[in-house]
């Protein structure tokens, strides 16, 4: 059912759709299908915050770190560093 992998064939759209997984009924948060989109949202949070930083100025996008939701089955992020208990789980989810 969830195919979101870009395919060969020819006339086959190749557009990657990033920001079409929702929201999560449990914690409200925006829902990313793979911890790679999670991770290219942390990563432009780091940006935000670096440019911030620059200006003088406290980006309110903190997030820090991104987990996976045994509720909705998706990636979300958050603004809580917990990583004693998640850089486990996440390397896991990136090997
Ligand atoms: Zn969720």
């Amino acid at each position: 059912m969830i195919s979101n992998h870009s395919s060969n064939r020819r006339g086959f759209r190749k557009v990657r759709r990033n920001r079409d997984w929702g929201f999560c009924a449990t914690t409200g948060k925006v829902r990313y299908g793979e911890m790679i989109d999670a991770k290219k949202a942390l990563e432009s949070a780091f940006h935000q915050r670096a440019a911030a930083r620059l200006a003088g100025i406290t980006s309110s996008n903190q997030v820090v770190r991104a987990y996976r939701c045994d509720d909705c089955r998706g990636y979300h992020t958050t603004s809580i560093p917990h990583a004693a208990y998640t850089s486990r789980r996440e390397s896991l989810a990136l090997v």
